[in-house]
């Protein structure tokens, strides 16, 4: 390969990397098919970056006479067939394998013959799997063989890669062993050698292998300490250029589309500001629509994420947001996942707005169709100010006069197809975009999925807000909870008692709520005792109707499953009993235990399990006990369940990451953000020389994506 300086093109598509597998000692050609098709590896390239998914050690060789159950291990020995046993599928190959101080067996239940017809008899092995305890004796099924000579001359390092395969490329007698010889086949070649992805200052700043060497000592490792070295620069470089992505994002975003300039701060949100507000705004939410209007007067499109826990305020900002919008003559938009919610921000919107004589407009799928048409008029000849709603306020026929500020709560529950529609219905401009979450995600996580966005945080509570007190209780301790929701009911309280959902069955979450719902009227009787049920059965107009007569405390107890999850505003409700609590996960308990606390009472949340909880859920429950802090909860969240299951990163390609860990490398993650940003400040269009490899890298398609398409 040729570092040459005149042809950078020419060191991208180097010949080494574009050389097809079949060339590889050790390929040929069938191998080279299944390869391609299981894991797309067509090229030198791919190969090389199909990274192991972890290492075992295999540093130490074990006597069989120190093997547990289920622990896998190496072992050094002679084997002898005892030949085939069982009929059709039961059929299975044994062998006995011996050390000087024990013995185990081996069995195969496919691809026997050929380990028969492979293996000598009496041959000295070194043996890898996983012993498992049967009838007094320990036996391996389909463990890894290969001879102690070999294994000798090929002076292995302890660290053994493993690669990700598929069940196919094992039947077909592929497996990680397999792999890696190939690719070390492929990093011995004479011509190997992979042109540095990272620009000499960044390599100099962190102290970091060069690119060829993190890649050898990836695949093949030869001391712990060298491969944690290769894994940060590896991890580094992944990092760096999602981040710089991001950062590109936003400033082709930020060049293309014009954004309307507020310019004046006017009489509405002044008046509104100085004499409106029933309360004193926190330093979190001052700060946040600081932002938010520098944002709004740059000229450029705001695109910004507003994250702040359950209660901390977030609707008086996106007020606060409207009215800049209107002093300046535009249009707001505010759209909420379900109707219930955007029948809630209408209320709090009235509310809100009532003194400076604004009349916010909702418009929801019950929304009947007199009303609708005049909402529509009113909006296309602008003197509709404010509109809130749900997913009806994408709907084709709805047109705005000027649509200036979007505001969407919860994003989670739209797609970005959805986004992207609303952004179309901005006439002439592009309409500046706030994104409400109460998710409270880790900032590493947020600079990760959301690293194209900026982002806000309420870190503050309103002052007087007493947190909630959390206790988790056994179902055999109901008389007790239930005498206590007796008292507070008493003393005019109301109480929420939710239900988890079942997956997938709509009849039976009806049922078991409609069971829940007997159970708990065992204690507190009707008619003493008033409820409301919410499910998601029921016809929006039935829930909101049952949802009005809880706000306007007709009823005492509502009882629901989920659906009250988001956003739902009752502040005398001080007390939530949250059934199996263990069917939930930390960050849903977190956002349901947020309905609660929303006044000034001392509010209760019990979480009822029975006794028989795993290690993970006795963590949940306990992380909810302890911790009011949405933030530490995410964390935790995080570490029991990994990132990829968090909300909203499914889509968002975090699974894409191959060796970095949201978990273990936050501090990268905030390095290789700074780097970033400092490079693109210094050299945004990576012009200087020394950024030639950066350019070089972003122009890349990945390999896999061009063969697919030509194949
Ligand atoms: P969320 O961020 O969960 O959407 P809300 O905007 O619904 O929270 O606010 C929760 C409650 O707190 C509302 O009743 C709201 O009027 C009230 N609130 C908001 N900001 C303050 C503040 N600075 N001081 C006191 N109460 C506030
Ligand atoms: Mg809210």
């Amino acid at each position: 390969m040729h570092h040459s300086q005149t042809s950078t093109k020419f060191v991208v598509l180097s010949s080494y990397l574009q050389t097809h597998i079949k060339f590889i000692k050790g390929v040929g050609p069938n191998r080279a098919e299944m390869l391609g098709t299981h894991l797309g590896i067509i090229t030198i390239a791919d190969l090389l970056s199909h990274y192991p998914a972890r290492y075992e050690d295999r540093s130490r060789i074990f006597k069989i006479a120190e093997i547990t159950d289920g622990v896998s291990v190496q072992l050094a020995g002679n084997i002898s067939f005892e030949g085939w046993e069982g009929e059709g599928k039961t059929k299975r190959l044994k062998a006995s394998f011996a050390d000087d101080t024990g013995k185990i067996e081996l069995v195969w239940f496919s691809g026997g013959t050929w380990i028969e017809e492979k293996l000598k008899e009496g041959g000295r092995y070194i043996l890898f799997g996983k012993p498992q305890l049967y009838r007094n004796s320990f036996s391996i099924s389909h463990p890894e063989l290969e001879e102690a000579e070999q294994y000798i001359n090929r002076g292995a390092s302890g660290l053994v890669p493993v690669y990700p395969l598929t069940e196919q490329l094992r039947k077909r007698r592929i497996n990680s062993k397999t792999l890696s010889d190939i690719i070390r086949n492929a990093l011995a070649m004479q011509e190997f050698g992979l042109a540095e992805t990272l620009p000499y200052d960044i390599l100099h700043r962190h102290s970091f292998i060069s690119k060829s060497e993190a890649i050898r000592e990836l695949h093949s490792p030869t001391r712990t300490d060298a491969l944690e070295k290769a894994q940060a620069r590896l991890k580094y470089e992944e990092l760096f250029y999602l981040q710089l992505r991001h950062l590109i994002l936003k400033q082709n975003n930020k060049t293309n589309y014009k954004g309307i300039i507020f310019s004046s701060v006017g009489d509405n949100f002044n008046t509104f500001f100085h004499h409106h507000i029933p309360f004193e705004l926190t330093g979190a939410q001052k700060r946040v629509v600081k932002e938010i209007r520098e944002d709004m007067r740059t000229g450029s499109q705001m695109n910004r994420l507003l994250q702040g826990d359950v209660g901390s305020g977030k609707t008086m900002v996106a007020a606060l947001a409207a009215l800049i919008a209107m002093d300046n003559g535009f249009q707001t938009c505010i759209m909420a996942p379900t109707s219930i919610l955007a029948v809630q921000h209408f209320e709090a919107f009235s509310e809100f707005l009532e003194g400076i004589g604004i009349k916010p407009v909702l418009l929801t799928g019950n929304t009947k169709k007199k009303e609708r048409r005049q909402t529509l008029e009113s909006l296309a000849d602008g003197s509709i100010k404010v509109l809130i709603g749900t997913h009806a306020l994408l709907e084709d026929d709805v047109k705005y006069h000027n649509l200036g500020l979007v505001v969407i709560d919860e994003q989670h529950r739209f797609g970005v197809a959805q986004r992207a529609k609303l952004w179309n219905k901005g006439s002439d401009f592009v309409p500046h975009i706030l994104v409400m979450t109460a998710t409270p995600i880790p900032r590493t996580l947020a600079l990760t999925v959301y690293g194209e966005l900026d982002v806000s945080i309420i870190d503050e509570m309103p002052a007087g807000r007493k947190p909630v007190k959390t206790v988790h209780r056994y179902t055999d301790q109901r008389g007790f909870v239930m005498d206590f929701a007796k008292e507070q009911i008493a003393e005019g309280r109301q109480m929420y008692v939710v239900f988890p959902l079942i997956e997938d069955s709509e009849k039976l979450n009806l049922q078991s709520l409609m069971s829940g719902y007997d159970m708990i009227t065992q204690y507190l009787p009707t008619p003493e005792y008033t409820y409301s049920i919410v499910h998601g059965k029921m016809k929006p107009d039935e829930k909101d109707h049952q949802m009005q007569l809880f706000k306007q405390q007709k009823t005492q107890i509502m009882i629901a499953t989920t659906v009250i999850e988001v956003g739902v505003n009752v502040p005398n409700a001080s007390m939530m009993i949250i059934e199996n609590a263990d069917r939930f996960g930390l960050a849903q308990l977190h956002q349901l235990r947020g309905r609660v606390g929303r006044g000034s009472d001392q509010s209760f949340c019990i979480l009822s399990t029975t006794h028989a909880l795993g290690k993970n859920a006795k963590t949940r429950m306990k992380t909810m006990v302890e911790s009011s802090d949405g933030f530490h909860i995410a964390k935790v969240d995080m570490e029991l369940r990994g990132p990829g299951d968090m909300d909203g990163t499914k889509q968002s390609g975090i699974l894409d990451l191959k060796l970095a860990d949201l978990k273990t490398d936050e501090k990268l993650i905030v390095t290789t953000r700074e780097d970033a940003e400092q490079l693109i400040n210094e050299d945004g269009t990576f012009s200087q020389p020394k950024n030639i490899v950066i350019k070089n890298e972003l122009d890349k398609i990945p390999n896999r994506t061009i063969w697919s398409k030509i194949s």
